[in-house]
């Protein structure tokens, strides 16, 4: 029997640069569909290792426009229209904000678009991108897949988005940068994964660092999704974008630190992690 939803953990870093984690991103597998969550440092390679080409996308999703989360949106939009053989408009949803991000990444890309459309005789027009901001309460729907959104609380940085993939009775949540709040709950309610971002801030005082200290402000914590995990009764709770870069062995630390909440199973991420519902 095929599985209802692939989960693959494309990218399970962070802004810190990591040797072996790419920036944050996540594809869902679904109904034949192919949806991407964010566009993190590396995404085209990492779609690359499970034989996605951007070209396949049937859908990118953006939590919020911090640049660990958007910054190679970019290679992924170039990559869609200058190497793939039919060209269609790529579909992008994301909060208020999506639609003139896009509008100066495509302006970025001018000096190559231009290059490009000059050299090739079947190339004609500039990447085209669908952009829908997504407003509180609209749901993507489509081959039997339900896309739900909720507000999250990544003060101050904002709007920022959450998102629950629906299919065949499964469900995976993929919260993004977010401290708890009730919309997330919501969103996290009975969801078979919720997949969370990190900082560890135990870690982050101890290098005394004012501005790495900010940090620990917008995001949750190991203990923080452990107590989201738990009162949305998941089943599976995924720790990702871990901050700082963990050490080698750590993981065990990370999750316990999670299991004092959340007695459910607890992943600790790594790039290219398959998870199937
Ligand atoms: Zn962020
Ligand atoms: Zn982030």
């Amino acid at each position: 029997m095929t599985s209802a939803i692939t989960l693959t953990l494309l990218g399970t870093g962070s802004p810190l640069p990591s040797a072996d984690r790419a920036g944050p991103a996540n594809l869902v597998q679904a109904g034949g569909l192919h949806l991407l969550f964010d566009c993190g440092r590396g995404v085209t390679m990492r779609l690359a290792a499970v034989g996605v080409h951007p070209g396949q996308l049937h859908h990118v999703f953006l939590t919020h426009l911090h640049s660990d989360h958007v910054t190679d949106f970019n290679d992924l939009v170039t990559t869609r229209w200058a190497a793939w053989p039919i060209p269609s408009p790529l579909p992008v949803t994301g909060p208020i904000g999506t639609a003139a991000f896009v509008d100066r990444t495509i302006a970025m890309l001018s000096d190559d678009i231009g290059y490009r459309i000059a050299h090739h005789d079947d190339l004609n027009e500039p990447p085209q991108v669908d952009v829908n901001e997504l407003a509180i309460g609209q749901a993507f729907l489509s081959e039997g897949v339900r896309v739900a959104s909720a507000p999250t609380d990544h003060r101050p940085v904002g709007p920022t988005l959450g998102y629950r993939v629906e299919c065949d009775g499964k469900s995976v949540v993929l919260a993004g940068d977010t401290v708890p709040c009730a919309t997330l709950d919501v969103l996290c309610a009975d969801a078979d994964v919720y997949v969370q971002t990190v900082v560890r801030p135990d870690l982050i005082r101890a290098v005394g660092s004012p501005r790495f200290n900010d940090v620990i402000d917008y995001h949750s914590s190991c203990e923080d999704a452990g107590r989201t995990a738990a009162r949305g009764d998941v089943k599976t709770l995924v720790l990702t974008h871990m901050v700082p870069p963990p050490q080698p062995g750590s993981e065990e630390e990370w999750i316990a630190q999670a299991a004092q909440h959340f007695d459910g199973e607890i992943v600790f991420a790594h790039d290219l992690m398959k998870i199937e519902l």
